[in-house]
């Protein structure tokens, strides 16, 4: 199952990808998070190119 990743030196913490998926990023601190190994029922594949910084990759 491959699982997002969150690069936090580049991050700028807007949000966007929260307010895609909750269950799977989280802010804090003024970065993203991401709080699960699956993506579940969002659409990660659309969260990674939602992202202005392009900081979120999938690991395999
Ligand atoms: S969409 Fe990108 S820049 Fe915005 S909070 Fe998420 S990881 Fe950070």
């Amino acid at each position: 199952m491959s699982k997002p990743k969150v690069n936090e030196d580049i991050c700028i913490g807007c949000g966007t990808c929260e307010s895609l998926c909750p269950k799977v990023f989280k802010l804090e601190d003024g970065k993203s998070h991401v709080v699960t190994d699956e993506c579940g029922d969002c659409d990660c594949q659309e969260v990674i190119g939602s992202c202005p910084v392009n900081a979120i990759s999938m690991e395999e």
